[in-house]
């Protein structure tokens, strides 16, 4: 059940098959590599949450693709948004869903920036005693990739996203740009990390090109056989959230937080 599609006089019957639960699919836009489309997470995650909607009773909101990439901003085709004004946004898009009478939102990730985001969200419905739940899942959360890579380095522009894509939009994947080429993480750029310190630009100071390993080993096999992975764990979540009284109780009882702090 998608919401660009269904009519308000149908929201009412959506919303109770869905059990009150609402999806928004959060992508992004930035440079994948010299061969993947800017907008890859974007369309994969729209995918992702297609399929979903194909096989469990939810309602699946339009992909948010103007989200967080401040680590690859300065590349082109990146489009940034602030991180206070999208959280706002973000926000606004939940209380128009409760208003709807949505009262458990799900954000599902296609963009591994945007979980940072994420945090910020939930805390924030906490803190301002929201009266719905946010749960958050991040990208391939309960998808085995490990097992699948040939490569050593995969995260980003890879091997892994390069399966996705082949799998999905083969037709935009300009495989003879990635032909015999491996990226290495920078050894310099790694040292914060290594120091276990962290900054706002730990990922792309270790990745200066944001494209790890060999994409080139990425098939549309591997890529099928991960997005059908993908798709069941989101599933799988979504049923335990449609029947979830922890966040809900908690939610409902935060007014009390401060009393509780005194004790
Ligand atoms: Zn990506």
């Amino acid at each position: 059940m998608k919401w660009l599609e269904l009519t308000g006089d149908d929201l009412a019957e959506a919303r109770r098959k869905a059990e009150g639960v609402a999806l928004i699919p959060v992508g992004s836009l930035e440079r994948h590599g010299p061969h993947l489309p800017l907008g890859c997470d974007t369309l994969t995650i729209e995918y992702v949450t297609d399929r979903v909607a194909e096989l469990e009773p939810v309602v699946v909101l339009p992909v948010l693709p103007y989200t967080s990439v401040s680590q690859s901003a300065m590349r082109a085709g990146a489009v940034h948004i602030r991180s206070d004004i999208l959280l706002q946004h973000t926000i606004c898009i939940c209380d128009e869903l409760y208003r709807n009478g949505f009262d458990r939102i799900v954000l599902v990730h296609g963009h591994g920036g945007n979980v940072p985001m994420t945090s910020g969200v939930t805390s924030y419905s906490l803190e301002t005693r929201k009266p719905y739940s946010v749960y958050s899942i991040a990208p391939l959360a309960g998808v085995d990739v490990a097992s699948r890579m040939e490569s050593e380095h995969y995260g980003h522009a890879c091997e892994m996203e390069t399966s996705y894509a082949l799998a999905i939009f083969p037709e935009l994947v300009r495989m003879d740009r990635v032909q015999g080429r491996y990226w290495h993480p920078d050894p310099d750029g790694s040292q914060p990390q290594k120091h276990g310190i962290d900054t706002a630009i730990n990922w792309i100071a270790t990745w200066p090109d944001a494209v790890c390993g060999a994409p080139e080993k990425g098939t549309a096999e591997k890529g099928r056989a991960m997005l059908e992975e993908w798709v069941a764990s989101i599933i799988d979540k979504l049923r335990y959230i449609k029947q979830d009284r922890v966040l809900p109780e908690h939610m409902a009882r935060s007014a009390d937080f401060h009393d509780d702090m005194a004790d």
